[in-house]
């Protein structure tokens, strides 16, 4: 089959560990040993391997290793990993404009040699989950380094040629005060990198923040200067916001998680991982020893498979593409379901953009700043049933 002919995918892959777990944290992940660890890998290049036949319809476009705690590896096990998905399925011409390839790294579980082999295995970008730039606040996170040993392993980075790098951060902590938080931004952006993502904690149920904070009524005020504090700092810094919670220099959006906002079609690989093919959403099975067991077929770890209606296909369509400062395309719209927006949501439209919410500019709809500070109303307004 010719490249021309095939579809485009997205592939995510899971690795469920940590060295520790975080008291915000509520993703499928935990501690495991070695042994743990060699056998969740073998259990997932099966599952890779076993794609071989669905494989053959598309071309993969970007790749997410993600966790967990993917660096916790060995980095020799990415690259066995990596090698089985270009083993099964094609990435196009590599060497030219080659899919983007991240994998997130928890500071201090990296060296000099695990990420020269990140490098050599086709990895071109690298997330750090440092959350915060205050060691007392890493500490009351229970993240497991100190913001020296991030800055350290993003200094060897850089000196190892990586050219696309993301910091995650975390804002609205329990006690975080906006100057706190200003100064987390400055100290993450003095550095340089070329994305970063700023989301507000939000407190699971289930974790240790939530038996100490789950109580806290949130300070919207607070949550509001934040955000408008972080756009106007981060432009100041050359980055535009492309979504809510994301920046980024020109050029650097990060095309996975465009895919996600965008209902592109994606694979979810490993424990737990989530998928979108055709219109049909599932994820993988949650129970790591299940997981182990029937790994060998991807299907017989598919759980939820749910056959999404046209109704649920527009409601994600506008919900998910309203995070991107961008917005939603009327054209694509009715490309794609065979009905103008207007025929939809002609009423919503109108009362949104009469108060201020969204805008519309070149038949894209967006929302406004104002919008953005409501943004979980406005996008309420678009579920239709
Ligand atoms: S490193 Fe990330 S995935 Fe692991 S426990 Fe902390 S927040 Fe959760």
């Amino acid at each position: 089959m010719l490249d021309g002919q095939k579809k485009d995918l997205s592939i995510y892959i899971h690795i469920p560990f940590c060295v520790r777990k975080c008291s915000y944290c509520d993703f499928l992940s935990a501690p495991a040993d070695e042994g743990t660890k060699n056998k969740y890998v073998k259990a997932l290049i099966s599952e890779i391997k076993s794609c071989r036949q669905l494989a053959a319809e598309y071309l993969v476009k970007t790749i997410f290793i993600g966790g967990g705690t993917p660096s916790s590896l060995e980095g020799q096990s990415i690259a066995m990993i990596l090698d089985a998905v270009r083993e099964n399925f094609d990435l196009g011409r590599e060497k030219e404009a080659g899919p983007e390839i991240t994998i997130e790294i928890n500071p201090g579980t990296v060296t000099r040699d695990k990420l020269r082999v990140y490098r050599k295995a086709g990895i071109n970008r690298l997330s750090f989950g440092l959350q915060s730039a205050d060691n007392k606040e890493l500490r009351l996170l229970g993240r497991i380094h100190t913001f020296e040993e991030f800055r350290d392993n993003y200094r060897a980075a850089r000196e190892l040629g990586f050219r696309n790098i993301n910091i995650d951060l975390i804002s609205a902590l329990p006690g975080q005060t906006l100057n706190n938080w200003l100064q987390t931004l400055e100290k993450a952006a003095a550095l340089e990198p070329e994305h970063i993502s700023a989301y507000g904690l939000i407190i699971e149920e289930g974790t240790p923040f939530f038996d100490s904070y789950g109580e806290e009524e949130p300070d919207e005020e607070l949550d509001r200067q934040i955000y408008a504090r972080t756009k106007e700092y981060l432009e100041g810094a050359g980055y535009y916001r492309y979504e809510i919670s994301n920046y980024a220099k020109q050029g650097f959006v990060c095309e996975h998680n465009t895919v996600y906002w965008t209902c592109k079609e994606y694979l979810g690989l490993g424990l737990g991982a989530a998928s979108l093919l055709g219109n049909e959403r599932f994820h993988n099975e949650e129970d790591l020893l299940t997981y182990l067991k029937y790994s060998e077929n991807y299907l017989n770890t598919r759980r939820d498979v749910k056959k999404m209606t046209e109704m649920e296909q527009m409601e994600e369509f506008m919900f998910l593409g309203l995070r991107m400062t961008q917005g939603v395309n009327k054209k694509v719209f009715a490309g794609k379901f065979g009905r103008s927006m207007q025929e939809v949501y002609g009423a919503v439209l109108k009362r949104s953009q009469l108060e201020g919410l969204i805008k519309e500019k070149g038949g894209n709809i967006y929302l406004t700043d104002k919008g953005i500070d409501l943004s979980n109303m406005v996008m309420a307004r678009f579920l239709l049933n």
